[in-house]
């Protein structure tokens, strides 16, 4: 009975990990005790890049690009697919007005960027409070290295 217990939780977390960090859900309650929540809430610290009445930027704490900023609304969204059904027009707009904003900050306007969300557990989401991944500072080619993995269904 442990046992059969131990194997289906490990199965489960296995199927719900990436990369060696546990994937979660796009869909469903917030979580108020999530860690861009407790970064809302400056109860942990970030390096904030931009701030206004809806929008947060912070770098991202291991970043994969010499630009990695992490742009979220303050508003409690789980996911792109909970922002983009239940945030209002104001959110909506003054979150892609930021980014904009953002990359001007980050000097990459010129060079160009990659904007990534990730959503869900096929999406390898880690943290369940929307956030983008603004990428730059050298060519991002994100879409190359996923061509070289094979497609799984
Ligand atoms: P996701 O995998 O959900 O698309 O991205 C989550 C991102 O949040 C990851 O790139 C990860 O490095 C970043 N992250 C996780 N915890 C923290 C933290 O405490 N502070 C900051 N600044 N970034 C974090």
């Amino acid at each position: 009975m442990f046992k059969s217990f131990f194997v289906l939780s490990l199965s489960l977390f296995m199927c719900f990990s990436y990369a060696g960090t546990t994937t979660v859900s796009g869909i469903g309650e917030y979580d108020n005790n999530n860690v861009f929540a407790k970064i809302l809430a400056k109860k942990i610290p970030a390096t904030i890049i931009f701030e206004n009445k809806h929008v947060l930027a912070f770098e991202d704490i291991h970043p994969i690009k010499p630009v990695h900023i992490l742009i979220i609304p303050k508003g409690k969204y789980r996911s792109l697919i909970d922002f983009s059904n239940n945030a209002t027009e104001i959110e909506i707009t003054a979150l892609i007005r930021a980014m904009g904003k953002i990359a001007d900050i980050m000097g990459i306007t010129q060079s160009g960027f990659s904007m990534i969300t990730n959503s869900g557990h096929h999406g390898g989401q880690t943290v369940p409070h929307l956030h983008f991944h603004l990428l730059g500072g050298e060519p991002v080619h994100w879409e190359t290295a996923l061509r070289d993995k094979k497609t799984t269904k």
